[in-house]
């Protein structure tokens, strides 16, 4: 009883500052809400009554749509806690001149309906000359839920052992298969499979034959895999997850399967993600032959997975601007890094903060390129300073390595170092406490 006289009076906490800037924002009854259910919960003992002004705080509405902008500077450049790939200036102009009305499905010239996403389809096929045919969905399971429904429900998915991936978050590739009502045909070993292995699993029971990239491991020893063009050989569709997105060969990444050479190979279709390393929206694109993505429009599960005008806008800016920040990111050298790290760590220096400029390894992340580190640069921090960062406004997402807190630039554009320092001294003396920003 005595607790619950204790929980804040309403008119305390409307006046609160950073409440009463809300209701400025966003009006006395949605921000009321927010205080009602703070109480209310004080109220069940579910949080006690000091904690109230801090549950309210935590809980009003934000304007970024109740996303909170968030500093990478994990090293990791596809964070999927952070939302992979940062959209580039022109993808984020697309987004804003498409969120009213557009002419999303119009034929300017009859003013009748029109093909959806013409303009993006003739963007890919442009970039990838070796499709025929693009068709855009949802994500990159999305992409892979409608080829293995198409082609493959009711009949048989051949798919190697060493290549049923579990992706990240539980989300595994052979359960998302089995899902759409084909069954999974498994060939060869956990680290080998041949050609043979395909012959004797390929029959008139067959949709379609898999090829997933293991895009989050590597598999080395005694193994052995089977090239697309040796595939293509085999009387069956040869479907190729290839995940990250690359549409053509990157020079950094020689490791990493693109859209165009594995088609050129004599793949029939490719799925990837808009949001890896093709830096775009997030969406899963299908590439390849005509027929095919034909057989895939015209099914029904298609409208399910339609992306809306914003993804369309943001996917075509990607496609035709200037290089996205993964693009920038991914050419970044470390010199230039080290520049940036040094005087970021002079700056913290100057105002108390014990900082230091040291050579870094970054990676892909998101599903690319496993097993590759790039060369970055980092200010490194005592590690209890992860959990501080995080409070930072933005909050400042670091890496704990070696009881160290990291502060990686690799992810970020040199444009961003003034903010970056700006939000470190701003987020104040530390608090001892470990844990970190994570990797992954
Ligand atoms: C990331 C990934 C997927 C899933 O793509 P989403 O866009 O996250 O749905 C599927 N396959 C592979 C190989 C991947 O790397």
């Amino acid at each position: 009883m005595d607790e619950r006289r204790n929980i804040p009076a309403t008119d305390q906490l409307l006046d609160d500052p950073p409440v009463a800037a809300a209701i400025e924002r966003f009006g006395r009854e949605r921000v009321k809400r927010t205080v009602l259910a703070a109480q209310h919960r004080a109220r069940n003992g579910e949080i006690a009554a000091a904690d109230v002004i801090d549950e309210v705080r935590a809980n009003l509405p934000r304007e970024s749509g109740g996303l909170r902008r968030t500093i990478n500077a994990t090293g990791v450049l596809l964070h999927t806690n952070l939302g992979r790939a940062r959209l580039s200036e022109a993808a984020v102009r697309a987004l804003h001149e498409s969120a009213g009305t557009c002419d999303v499905e119009l034929d300017p010239e009859t003013g009748q309906r029109g093909r959806r996403a013409a303009s993006v389809r003739r963007s890919l096929l442009e970039a990838v000359p070796a499709a025929a045919d693009a068709h855009v969905v949802n994500n990159g399971a999305a992409a892979l839920s409608l080829a293995a429904t198409a082609l493959a429900a009711g009949g048989e998915i051949v798919l190697a052992r060493g290549e049923m991936v579990e992706i990240g978050d539980g989300f595994r590739i052979p359960e998302l298969l089995e899902s759409t009502g084909a069954r999974l045909r498994e060939v060869g070993t956990t680290n080998r499979v041949n050609i043979d292995d395909y012959r004797a699993a390929v029959g008139p029971d067959t949709g379609l034959v898999l090829k997933v990239h293991p895009s989050n491991f590597v598999i080395s020893g005694f193994t052995s895999t089977v090239e697309v063009g040796q595939l293509a050989e085999l009387d069956a569709p040869v479907v190729v997850d290839i995940g990250s997105g690359l549409l053509t060969a990157h020079e950094n990444l020689p490791d990493e399967p693109d859209a165009n050479s594995v088609l050129t190979a004599g793949a029939d279709l490719v799925t990837a993600s808009g949001d890896k390393l093709l830096g775009g929206p997030q969406a899963g694109l299908l590439l390849g032959d005509e027929r095919i993505t034909a057989a895939l429009r015209a099914h029904p599960m298609a409208r399910a997975l339609r992306v809306d005008k914003l993804t369309l806008a943001a996917l075509y800016a990607t496609l035709n601007g200037p290089a996205t920040p993964t693009a920038r990111a991914l050419r970044r050298d470390r010199a230039e890094s080290e520049r940036r790290a040094e005087a970021i760590a002079e700056k913290l220096s100057a105002a108390g903060v014990p900082a230091a400029a040291e050579a870094s390894s970054a990676t892909v992340g998101g599903g690319g390129a496993p097993g590759v580190t790039l060369p970055s640069a980092a200010v490194a921090l005592p590690e209890h300073y992860a959990r501080t960062l995080r409070g930072a406004d933005p909050p400042v997402l670091s890496r704990v390595e070696h009881g160290r807190c990291l502060v990686d630039l690799f992810a970020l554009d040199p444009a961003d170092d003034a903010e970056l320092t700006t939000a470190i001294l701003a987020a104040g003396s530390p608090c001892p406490d470990p844990g970190g920003g994570g990797r992954g």
